[in-house]
Order: structure tokens, then sequence, then C-alpha cells
């Protein structure tokens, strides 16, 4: 395995923005575990397919091939020979992610592509159980999280800066239970790892955060 630092936490944490910065800063690859579920659950959309039927879930493990590339050093998501990294940051991709996320076997057949990336890589990955389940012998691990509200601000005013009409109660209601799903699911659910480092984001700016990750890291490769 190469160097890994692991970054977990609840939905709009800040986990990929922080995980970029903190990539780029530290000469890391980073990986964004999210991307690959947000991926199936696009071709689940796409095709019709409930998200709860386990049989037609073994199906899409065969029927999907998911490949990470890197452009300009951001990270794209091909899906069958297709680049669908534009196609899947929406909340309705978001939500069923965390539907299909729930399945053994596609936990399985991408928990193999990131350990892949670990092994040949240096990386920084962000997502629900990469401390606990698919990096346990990370170099660092990072709990990364920030109370609900904080979270549902944060992403309304991404969303209003994108010109998009939405309102904030409803988006707290959506972080609080996509947390709920993710933290209670019976594979790999959502939680810290008991060797995590707890990080609440909820009074610091990403500059701070970034520079508290490079200090561990600066530390822990002294
Ligand atoms: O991080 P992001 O919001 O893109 O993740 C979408 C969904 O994918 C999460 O809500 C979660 O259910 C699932 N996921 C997961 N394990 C990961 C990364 C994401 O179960 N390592």
């Amino acid at each position: 395995m190469g160097y890994a630092i692991a970054i977990d936490g609840p939905a709009g944490a800040g986990k990929s923005t922080i995980a970029r910065l903190a990539a780029e800063k530290l000469g890391l690859i980073y990986i964004d575990t999210g991307a690959m579920y947000r991926g199936v659950a696009l071709f689940f959309i796409r095709n019709n397919i409930d998200y709860t039927d386990k049989e037609q879930a073994q199906k899409v493990c065969e029927d999907i091939d998911i490949n990470i590339i890197y452009e300009d050093g951001a990270q794209q998501l091909i899906l069958n020979g297709e680049n669908i990294t534009s196609h899947i940051r929406n909340e309705q991709i978001g939500k069923a992610a965390s539907s299909v996320a729930k399945h053994i076997c596609i936990r399985e057949k991408l928990v193999d592509i990131q350990r892949k990336l670990a092994c040949d890589n240096n990386v920084i990955m962000d997502g629900r159980d990469i401390g606990t389940k698919v990096l346990p012998g990370a170099n660092i691990k990072i709990y990364l999280t920030a109370s609900p509200a904080v979270r549902a601000k944060r992403r309304y005013d991404e969303l209003i800066k994108k010109g998009i009409e939405c309102d904030i109660k409803d988006i707290e209601n959506d972080i609080i239970a996509r947390d709920n799903e993710d933290m209670n699911r019976a594979v790999s659910p959502l939680k810290k790892a008991d060797d995590a480092l707890l990080l609440d984001t909820s009074d610091m700016s990403i500059d701070e955060v970034v520079a508290y990750i490079n200090n561990i890291y600066k530390e822990n490769t002294l």
C-alpha cells in the first residue's frame, strides 16, 4: 500500500473540498469514493432499476465497468466507457447513491477498485467507510463533521452561487435523512474509526482545516 490519508464523515461536511486542497498541497492523489456510488446510482436511474432489488443489483455489478482517470489533476468518473463526471452532482443522485450503497455486492466491487488505487498511489481518499473498511491501515484517519445547520448553510450558499433556487430547511432535512440512512445501514455504516481524529469544522474555515491536516501530515512523516 502507498501512503494513505482516510477522510470520512457525513454529507456536506466539506470532505471533498478539503481533500482536494490537501491533496494538492501534499502531492497526493485525491480519490472521491462517493462519486463511484453516484456513478452506480446513475446507472440504476438511467436503466429504470429498482434501488432495493437485490438480484438486479447483482446484475448491475456484472454489467458495469467503473474507472477513474485524471484530467488536469481532476478526478473523472468513467462508466462503461462514458465520462459521466458532470452528471452525478445533484441531490437526486446523492439520495439514490445512498440507497444503492446498501447492497453488499456493489460495496465489494467498489471497495476492490478503491483498494487497488490506494495500492498503486499515495492517496487521500474520502467517503463513509474509508478508515473503517477500505483502508483500515491508513497512515492518518480523520472523521470530518459539522452541525447539520452549518452543513445545510454551506450547501445552500453553494447552490445559490450557481443560481439554483432552494430552501435551506429542505436541504437540512435531506442532510439529516441521508446521515440516518448512512449511519444505520447494515453493511459498513458511517462511523468514526476508533483511531480516527475527530474534527468538527462548524467554526473552522476551509484554510484552517487544510492547515490542520497539513500539520498532522508533517508530524506523521517526520
Ligand atoms: O460523498 P457523497 O455525497 O458523494 O456520497 C454519496 C453517497 O454514497 C453517500 O450518501 C453514501 O451513502 C454513499 N457512500 C458510501 N461509501 C463511501 C462513499 C459514499 O456508502 N465510501
